[in-house]
């Protein structure tokens, strides 16, 4: 069965602060469900903007612990807070943030047991599909990079687990795949072997002319590119056109802006 889906773009920037983008989250409505794909800020407001959207918001799935893609959940948890939330929230997240992300939120003085409803932090498990209720399913496949941006800095912890992951969401026929950060695009390989109904790719961490190479032989119908690197993101027209040149078997190359809603 072919589902109806509606993508919202929150924040579509990379990590580097800009005055006109905010940092990465999305909410892929599908089968009446809200599900936010990580959690930059200023999530909240723009979850409050979008009227009950915030409360009904059922799953939040975070792809790494870098703050701009998880930097906004405490101020999120609050607004549910104030907003008279009683509903489970899960959060689907990289294990070894559940620790430290609860220590923090409790450091805010926002203890969960007063939070007004109850959150179930659950930590990823490589190539493990999870039942999200509805028909719908999440896996994530753990991707490197954690280990290219982390590991080889000055003052890196090497003991520290460094999971950054690459989410496959599938209800019915809809499949979309939201790469996360990447170490490169060869870490894509793994979910080109059937069709992908959207793709949405980070374009910050190698050139677009790798991109291209990585999804010559894919079946993407519709490909998304966010997260750009500061020497894409003031070329967004020039992307698009060299995209669409490069991969003429893709029905449609989108660099969707800030607060842009496509339906599928
Ligand atoms: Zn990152």
């Amino acid at each position: 069965m072919v589902q109806n889906m509606t993508v919202s773009f929150l924040g579509t920037g990379s990590g580097a602060p800009t005055a006109d983008r905010f940092f990465s989250s999305t909410i892929l409505h599908l089968a009446e469900r809200h599900l936010l794909v990580d959690a930059g800020e200023p999530c909240v407001h723009l979850l409050k903007d979008r009227g009950d959207v915030l409360q009904e918001t059922s799953t939040i799935l975070i792809t790494h612990g870098h703050v701009d893609h998880i930097g906004g959940l405490p101020a999120l948890l609050q607004g549910c807070k104030l907003s008279g939330r009683s509903a489970l929230l899960e959060v689907y997240l990289p294990e070894e943030m559940i620790a430290p992300l609860r220590a923090w939120i409790s450091a805010l003085y926002l203890p969960e047991e007063g939070l007004g409803f109850p959150v179930n932090w659950i930590g990823w498990k490589n190539g493990v599909q999870s039942d999200l209720g509805d028909e719908i399913t999440v896996t994530a496949h753990r991707n490197g990079h954690l280990d290219s941006c982390y590991r080889q800095r000055p003052g890196a912890d090497s003991s520290r687990p460094c999971d950054s992951y690459s989410l496959e969401v599938e209800s019915g026929d809809c499949r979309v795949i939201f790469s996360g950060d990447l170490a490169s695009p060869q870490e894509l390989s793994p979910f080109l072997d059937r069709p992908i109904q959207l793709l949405i790719t980070e374009l910050a961490h190698f050139t677009l002319g790798e991109l291209a190479d990585a999804l010559q032989n894919a079946s993407v119908e519709t490909l998304c590119l966010v997260h750009l690197a500061d020497e894409y993101a003031g070329e967004r027209s020039e992307v698009k056109m060299q995209m669409e040149e490069l991969l003429p078997k893709i029905n449609d190359v989108i660099l969707p802006e800030d607060g842009e809603v496509l339906d599928f």
